[in-house]
């Protein structure tokens, strides 16, 4: 079953309008600037056609969590936003392109597939896989923007490097002119209590201000992503600059059929198989 396209615009605009709106008292809240704030649209689960909508709604910081389905997905919205610019450019949305994050799991044989596409990799969860990405951007006579996952709430986590590390492989980091550090990147466990889940994002925020006064890190490193549509207005208030919704954004929208799913994979390709 599809759903229409009037209705999957009339839909995301009301789920917007309401996750706007918590943004906006989040901020309020904190005393920050609904601007300073990046909504990274997650479309894991959703129909192209929702993609495509919403770039026609002015959302354009998209996020993928598997390498293959980021590749597939980009490559056929970068065609049609070319296509509708060299008809001449519409009279609303979907004129210019989409700028893409990769928030899932990156194996180092991934790296091409994303790489060409991704505005920012937010899951760089160790030392190798940024010495690899750093050798394949400079190959492409690019500079790949990435975050360093931390994992904020010890065991309860498969993700991310220590927090005790963070500093360490940010200074490693330093000299590679493939790569650009630019911030971190945390995800609270499914089960966090909202208690807990402020701690892990407050252990966040004081690890990115001690790595930017030892100076460990460039002018650039200005990111923190944490926040999905369980706990995003908690991190609004804990200082994020991106956050990452899936849900919030797309209840009642159309979901992939089980055979669109590209890039669907072995478990061990699958972002989500140790948060669940
Ligand atoms: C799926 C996913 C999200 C979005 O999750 P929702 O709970 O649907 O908002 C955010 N970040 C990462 C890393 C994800 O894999």
């Amino acid at each position: 079953m599809t759903t229409s396209s009037p209705s999957i615009k009339r839909r995301l605009a009301d789920n917007l309008r309401k996750v706007r709106d918590r943004m906006e008292e989040a901020c309020s809240r904190a005393r920050r600037r609904p601007t300073d704030v990046t909504l990274v649209a997650v479309t894991k689960e959703v129909d192209i056609d929702v993609v495509r909508q919403c770039l026609e709604s002015g959302l354009v910081d998209l996020g993928e969590s598997r390498p293959q389905q980021l590749n597939q997905r980009a490559a056929m919205l970068h065609e049609f936003v070319s296509r509708r610019q060299a008809l001449g450019a519409p009279a609303e949305g979907a004129s210019s392109q989409p700028r893409w994050h990769l928030v899932g799991h990156l194996q180092r044989n991934k790296i091409k597939l994303v790489l060409p596409w991704t505005e920012m990799i937010h899951s760089v969860d160790s030392l190798r896989l940024a010495e690899d990405i750093d050798e394949h951007a400079r190959k492409l006579g690019r500079v790949a923007r990435l975050l360093l996952q931390v994992n904020t709430s010890g065991e309860r986590s498969k993700f991310g490097v220590a927090v005790a590390a963070a500093s360490h492989i940010a200074e490693h980091l330093r000299g590679l002119e493939g790569i650009r550090l630019c911030g971190l990147m945390t995800m609270a466990p499914l089960d966090a209590t909202p208690d807990e889940i402020r701690l892990y994002f407050d252990r966040l925020r004081e690890l990115f201000e001690d790595m930017r006064s030892e100076k460990v890190v460039g002018p650039d490193f200005t990111h923190l992503s944490m926040g999905m549509s369980s706990d995003f207005t908690i991190a609004i208030e804990a200082g994020a600059t991106m956050i990452r919704l899936g849900h919030a954004l797309f209840e009642g929208l159309a979901t992939m059929r089980g055979e669109d799913r590209a890039g669907a994979g072995p478990v061990d390709d699958r972002v989500n198989e140790n948060e669940i």
